[in-house]
């Protein structure tokens, strides 16, 4: 019988990529044939990278470890009308714990009702649970050694990233994230 190819986007942050997404991302494979990973350019909160510098981390693992059927851009505005112009069939979308499900289900709920797109949710391994990319930026700002959970040539940049930045700056940043 014939399947119909599928297309996933997997749209976010990636400030910068974890192990937990390319987790969710190795997960998805098994379930569609292609996935696009999709950085938002819209302006976050605490932003340590810039989008291109983003896609540029993500194009290098995809090119290191030769993922076929991954593929990286960046988008401006509404993730629906990006996934529509792509002719996406699902959004993909990584859980770690309860916490996630209540603002992952308004989102999915949101996208399905404005464009009746389904959202396709796939649970990380149980050793990314509780990795954040804002975990990740505060842990490196304060020079913690984050191998386990972030693939090297993120590390390489977070620590050229944070090495630039003045004795004690990176902390206060750090703790501004807390602030607010
Ligand atoms: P956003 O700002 O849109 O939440 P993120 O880059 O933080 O973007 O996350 C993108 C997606 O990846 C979300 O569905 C998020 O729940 C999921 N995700 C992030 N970190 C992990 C992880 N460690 N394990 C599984 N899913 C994750």
């Amino acid at each position: 019988m014939n399947r119909k190819f599928v297309r996933a986007i997997f749209p976010g942050s990636f400030d910068p990529i974890t192990n937990g997404h390319l987790d969710v991302i190795s997960r998805g494979l098994k379930l569609f044939d292609e996935v696009i990973i999709a950085v938002g350019k819209s302006p976050i909160k605490n932003q340590l990278f810039t989008p291109e510098e983003r896609v540029e981390m993500i194009a290098e693992i995809i090119r290191q470890r030769k993922m076929k059927g991954v593929s990286v851009e960046s988008f401006d505005g509404l993730t629906v009308e990006y996934a529509t112009k792509k002719k996406a069939d699902v959004i993909l979308r990584g859980l770690r714990s309860l916490t996630d499900v209540q603002y992952e289900f308004q989102l999915a709920m949101t996208n399905r009702a404005v464009a009746g797109i389904e959202t396709v949710f796939v649970m990380t391994s149980e050793q990314y649970g509780f990795t954040s990319s804002t975990l990740i930026r505060e842990v490196a700002s304060l020079g913690g050694d984050l191998s386990n959970l972030i693939p090297e040539n993120v590390h390489k940049r977070l620590r050229k990233r944070f090495k630039k930045r003045t004795p004690g700056e990176g902390s206060r940043k750090a703790g501004s994230q807390t602030g607010g």
